[in-house]
């Protein structure tokens, strides 16, 4: 790979090593809420904790951080754990904010003991209107001056389930006259009798993330907390807690979001795009999630590489999708099987062929690949072809077949077009051409010149397959900069289905996963739906750059 200039996470690291901070030590995490299936957003954040974390010899943490009761589920869990996974990275220890709930309580009374914590019975509406404006100062309620002993009494019986759901929280007491908002008296626990995917019926009260997500860090000892630009004004509260609680001092550092044009990457939104059936699942093929680039034919490696083209940056930014696409294709152009299939198949007889004779013609796998080897395809009499490779009227400069026009038949013979039948409709059911036997591939001596070359089945080989063509799944670039609501943007014709397509017989035993190119057409892998009977295919990627601008 080639060299280039560290990035500023980098740089804080060698900073660090260099002065020896934590003596030199390197722990990152990566903390997703299980409340959905991860992104491509998520594979940024994945690439880089875990990839800062191996360049200088540390390691990395997976820490589900599973404290809002309500919206989280195991099946997100290990979702996320497979993804992680396939992306190829492996973590050091799996771990969940949850397991640090008893530890979190006992941090909270700490503050409290400390006279920098108090319960407030105040109603929401209260509560923000107590913070002020970021222009004019808060107002402290009548329970900030509440005693210690009140406090620690109060809190005890929020845990015991005393109190109903909004009736009491948790407040730190910082100061009500900061500009940061974020420092005036936040709330860092409220009371939610709600089940807990792992801790149960156990608690009825539960950290806010700004009191959770510091602590964990801390509990863990993560020397370097990389999180989203958002999260920049939640940093003195960060640092604040560490102070007061004389805890592990884990460090902060905040990085752009990774927005895709076309596309939607909060998880609220995708799950909204499931549930309300604009995609089969969280692993649709159109969908930007890990499991949806997967079954959609990306690999690993071209989803690492798209990761380290963008970088990482200070200021949001929205990257051009086809980014996304020139890595997969960058890739498979050097690593996929090269195949025939006929997408809008027209059947072609050559009528100077032997009607009972099948040759076997060899065909290369990859020619980036000389390892790749050959494979042989069975020619006949009777083909089908693209329906696009023959013009009845061609221009000047068209370079496939028509009446009286010559084309190679890759890895076979040159034909010359001569007639066709139509059917009722005038569209062109059969078309009938001759061959030159001496222009056999890899044995021509015809001495015959010809410009076009195209793709063609045995029609009594050939095997068939439904192929899924996609499209972009939103009709704007920037879904950032849309009104109303954003499903209303969603490309009617995301999803192009070709019931019957006409594949090389050897593609019978394809398995889901398995990509190839398919010649003239495209990059396609095989789709979790496929079946001996019949083969499925997702197109990944075209074989061009062809979207309009
Ligand atoms: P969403 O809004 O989609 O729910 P989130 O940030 O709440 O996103 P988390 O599960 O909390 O989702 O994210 C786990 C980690 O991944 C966090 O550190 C978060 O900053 C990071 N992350 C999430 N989305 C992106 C993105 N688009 N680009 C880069 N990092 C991201
Ligand atoms: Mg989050
Ligand atoms: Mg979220």
């Amino acid at each position: 790979s080639e060299e280039r200039s560290l990035n500023f996470l980098e740089q804080i690291i060698e900073e660090d090593i260099t002065n020896g901070v934590n003596g030199g030590r390197v722990l990152t995490r990566f903390p997703p809420e299980p409340n959905g299936y991860l992104h491509i957003g998520h594979a940024k954040s994945i690439c880089l904790n875990f990839g800062l974390a191996k360049k200088y010899n540390g390691q990395t943490n997976l820490r589900f951080d599973d404290t809002n009761p309500i919206t989280e589920d195991t099946e997100y869990v290990d979702s996320i754990k497979a993804d992680i996974q396939w992306l190829g990275f492996e973590w050091a220890q799996e771990l969940y904010a949850s397991d640090y709930f008893e530890q979190l309580y006992q941090f909270a009374v700490q503050l409290i003991k400390k006279g920098l914590a108090y319960v407030d019975d105040s109603t929401a509406e209260e509560i923000a209107a107590s913070k002020g404006t970021p222009t004019e100062p808060g107002k402290p309620t009548p329970y900030r001056s509440r005693s210690v002993e009140e406090n620690l009494d109060l809190f005890t019986r929020m845990r015991n389930g005393e109190f109903k759901d909004g009736e009491k929280v948790l407040r730190a007491k910082v100061d009500l006259t900061v500009p940061n908002m974020h420092m005036r008296d936040p709330i860092i626990y409220r009371i939610k009798h709600a089940h807990h995917h792992r801790t149960g019926d156990k608690w009825c009260i539960y950290p806010m993330y700004d009191f959770a997500h510091g602590q964990s860090d801390s509990i863990e000892k993560i020397t370097h907390s990389i999180c989203t630009l958002e999260f920049i004004p939640h940093r003195p509260l960060y640092n604040w807690f560490i102070e007061q609680l004389e805890i592990f001092p884990s460090r902060q550092y905040e990085f752009s979001r990774l927005n895709l044009t076309y596309t939607v990457m909060s998880k609220r939104k995708l799950l909204q795009l499931v549930n309300e059936n604009h995609v089969t699942g969280w692993d649709d093929p159109r969908m930007p999630t890990i499991s949806g680039l997967r079954r959609r034919g990306y690999t690993p490696s071209s989803i690492r590489a798209f990761c380290d083209r963008i970088g990482v940056a200070k200021r949001d930014n929205l990257i051009d999708v086809s980014l996304l696409e020139f890595c997969i294709r960058e890739e498979l152009n050097k690593t996929a099987n090269r195949v025939f299939a006929v997408m809008d198949p027209v059947k072609l007889v050559i009528t100077n062929y032997p009607a009972d004779l099948v040759e076997e013609m060899p065909a290369e796998n990859n020619p980036e690949d000389p390892a790749s080897g050959t494979r042989s395809l069975p020619f006949s009499n009777t083909l089908y072809i693209e329906r696009e490779d023959f013009m009845e009227n061609p221009p000047k400069k068209f370079f496939r077949l028509g009446p009286g026009l010559v084309v190679r038949l890759k890895n076979a013979y040159i034909i010359k077009g001569e007639s066709f039948d139509k059917d009722a409709d005038g569209n062109i059911t059969t078309i009938y051409a001759t061959y030159y036997p001496e222009s056999k591939s890899g044995g021509d001596t015809s001495g015959l010149n010809v410009k076009g070359t195209i793709h063609w089945v045995s029609a009594a080989h050939a095997a068939t397959a439904e192929i899924r063509l996609y499209d972009r799944l939103f009709k704007v670039e920037d879904l950032s900069s849309i009104e109303g609501d954003f499903k209303s943007y969603i490309n009617p014709d995301s999803l192009q289905v070709i019931k019957q397509a006409y594949i090389e017989p050897g593609l019978v035993n394809a398995k889901p996963g398995d990509r190839f190119q398919f010649l003239r057409k495209g990059y396609f892998s095989v789709d979790t739906d496929s079946t001996p009977e019949k083969v499925v295919f997702n197109r990944t990627v075209t074989l061009k750059d062809t979207w309009a601008k």
